[in-house]
């Protein structure tokens, strides 16, 4: 594992560095739910190049059981070290000392061990909320130099483990007020904002073109009642991750709008795109076997289900009919009723009231 300058300078930099990246987060958020973004941020600011990520998965006596849960760079490690892989370490080498090191570390009284020996040295920390995988440990193989590591290194690092872990926390509860835990979707909050974000600068660049899409399965009820509500859950998540597959990212927008209505937003595409576009995903929807559980949520083999969703799309123009948010999203609304009452699984493009 590589060092970097520590000097007291290189380390306030960091740490600042990282106290801005805490308050931005609340002006623009960041990236989020992402495995990614933890990565990140440990090898910007580290005082060393993090290696390995390491979940303690047992301590039997004085055996620290580690799992490799992520090789960050391989360049120098033992090359038998690979993800999955577990370690022992031995704690009572060369005394007891990284035994308590360990036992206060598992009970979260400190924030860092550094265990050298036996092929892995660790240091450093961070409490990961369980959406970005639980508790790890990072650190690496220092090649036999661990003891150069000197004390105020170690505090710094611990440090940076806190402001980490503070970061990720704060992360997680914007993307909980965010996104719809079951399908991972923008909340109906979210999306109803983003809505309105497209309306205001339609207000003030009538030119862009933009359009919403509302879906909804058809006859869920049935799915439940038939099947069960986990089964219901899981056609749900199905369809989520349906929807966001089809999307192309930056420019559209999925989100779960209400019980199985599902809001879709598409910049820069006019009515006829749309209708194209959720033509192909209702044909999709239609085509997909879902694959089907027992009442306790468990896969029964080789049996699927199919399901359809009916659609209603609204363009966005100069309308007086279109003041607010809740105007645009009732005109897809009410589209989206007529393709109900004509017979279900279909598109509908919105026409005038
Ligand atoms: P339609 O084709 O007219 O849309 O019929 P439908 O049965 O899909 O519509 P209805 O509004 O009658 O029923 C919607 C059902 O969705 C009722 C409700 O229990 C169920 N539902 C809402 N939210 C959830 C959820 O989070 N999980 C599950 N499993 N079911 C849900
Ligand atoms: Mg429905
Ligand atoms: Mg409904």
């Amino acid at each position: 594992m590589k060092k970097h300058k520590s000097d007291a300078k290189t380390i306030l930099t960091r740490l600042g560095g990282l106290s801005d990246y805490l308050t931005g987060l609340n002006a623009n958020g960041g990236k989020t739910g992402c495995f990614d973004l933890p990565m990140e941020i440990l090898q910007k600011n580290m005082l060393f190049d993090v290696s390995v990520l390491y979940k303690i998965s047992n301590v039997i006596g004085n055996r620290l059981i580690l799992e490799i849960v992520k090789i960050l760079d391989p360049d120098g490690l033992r090359p038998d070290l690979k993800e999955g892989r577990k370690l022992r370490l031995f704690l009572d080498k060369p005394d007891k000392t990284h035994v308590n090191e360990v036992m206060a570390f598992l009970n979260k009284r400190i924030s860092h061990i550094n265990v050298p020996g036996e092929g892995c040295d660790i240091i450093g920390y961070v409490y990961l909320p369980e959406s970005f995988g639980g508790d790890y440990l990072f650190g690496g193989d220092f090649c036999g130099h661990e003891s150069s590591i000197k004390d105020y290194e170690v505090a710094s690092v611990e440090i940076m483990c806190n402001f980490l872990s503070a970061i990720l926390l704060k992360t997680q509860f914007k993307q909980q007020a965010e996104y719809d835990d079951l399908t991972g979707l923008f909340n109906s909050g979210k999306i109803k904002q983003k809505v309105e974000t497209l309306l205001k600068r339609f207000e003030r660049k009538p030119v862009s073109t933009a359009c919403i899409a509302m879906g909804d399965i058809d006859f869920f009820k049935r799915i439940n009642d038939t099947y069960g509500h986990i089964q219901g859950d899981l056609v749900l998540k199905k369809v989520g991750d349906l929807l966001s597959n089809s999307l192309r990212g930056v420019f559209d927008v999925a989100g779960r709008y209400g019980g199985e209505e599902f809001l879709l937003i598409f910049d820069e595409t006019d009515e006829i795109q749309a209708f194209h576009i959720i033509e192909r995903l209702r044909k999709t929807i239609e085509q997909t076997p879902f694959e089907q559980a027992d009442r306790t949520g468990k896969p029964l083999d080789h049996q699927y289900l199919n399901i359809t969703m009916s659609f209603g799309i609204a363009g966005l123009y100069r309308d007086p009919g279109i003041q607010t948010a809740t105007d645009w999203i009732r005109q897809a609304d009410k589209a989206l009723y007529e393709s109900k009452q004509n017979g279900r699984n279909r598109t509908t493009l919105f026409k005038g009231e």
